[in-house]
């Protein structure tokens, strides 16, 4: 069975950026919620239980047809929080460092303008979704944003490395409607010593 991991920090961790309520809904509610739907989707399938989430999503098409969508929405929805919550931390923010700033410099020009990119593919996203910063398979750098729950690994575009969620869950309660100044305080507890460990597993 798929089980919700514990957040590495505590729900005010975040806090004044992302507020400790809006926290433990996120977690304990929603991401519990797409836990408990995926275990419901691969219940009657024993072999799909023994996969990790990332096998499962990497490969919808390979899926029972009745379970595809449950599985791409609360597989995602799993996947993608379980990333989102370890990028973030207390005190994070600053700037990238060593080799992935090198690699932001030379894709986007400047740190800043990578920021600006990726702010405005946040910001941008119609609806629900996600941004992202990926490794593609020619390990170059790419920003892209996906609607719903959908994510780099079931798009098979590259190993993602950084990630903000802008469903309205993630900060109506603090930011109502103001979703890019959500985007910009968020930048305030970005975990840069994960991102840029990802970037450097996804290089090797
Ligand atoms: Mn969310």
């Amino acid at each position: 069975m798929f089980e919700l991991p514990a957040l590495p920090y505590s729900h005010d961790a975040l806090e004044p950026h992302i507020d400790a309520r809006t926290m433990e809904i996120h977690h304990s509610k929603h991401h519990q919620g797409y836990v408990n739907k995926l275990n419901t989707a691969v219940n009657t399938y024993p072999e799909l239980k023994k996969k990790t989430v990332e096998e499962l999503i990497s490969d919808i098409k390979a899926l029972p047809e009745e379970i595809r969508t449950a599985v791409r929405n609360n597989g995602g929805g799993h996947y993608n929080h379980s990333l989102f919550w370890t990028i973030m931390k207390k005190g994070g923010g600053g700037q990238p460092q060593g080799a992935l700033a090198d690699a932001l410099k030379e894709r986007f020009g400047s740190v800043d303008k990578f920021k600006e990119e990726f702010g405005n593919t946040a910001a941008g996203q119609f609806g629900s979704g996600w941004a992202w910063l990926v490794v593609s398979s020619d390990k170059k750098l790419q920003v892209l944003g996906t609607p719903n729950q959908n994510n780099p690994i079931i798009g098979g575009s590259g190993v993602p490395i950084l990630v903000i969620d802008v469903w309205e869950h993630a900060y109506y309660l603090k930011y109502q409607n103001k979703r890019s100044d959500y985007v910009a305080a968020w930048w305030n507890v970005v975990n840069w010593d994960e991102v840029i460990k990802r970037f450097e597993a996804a290089l090797s």
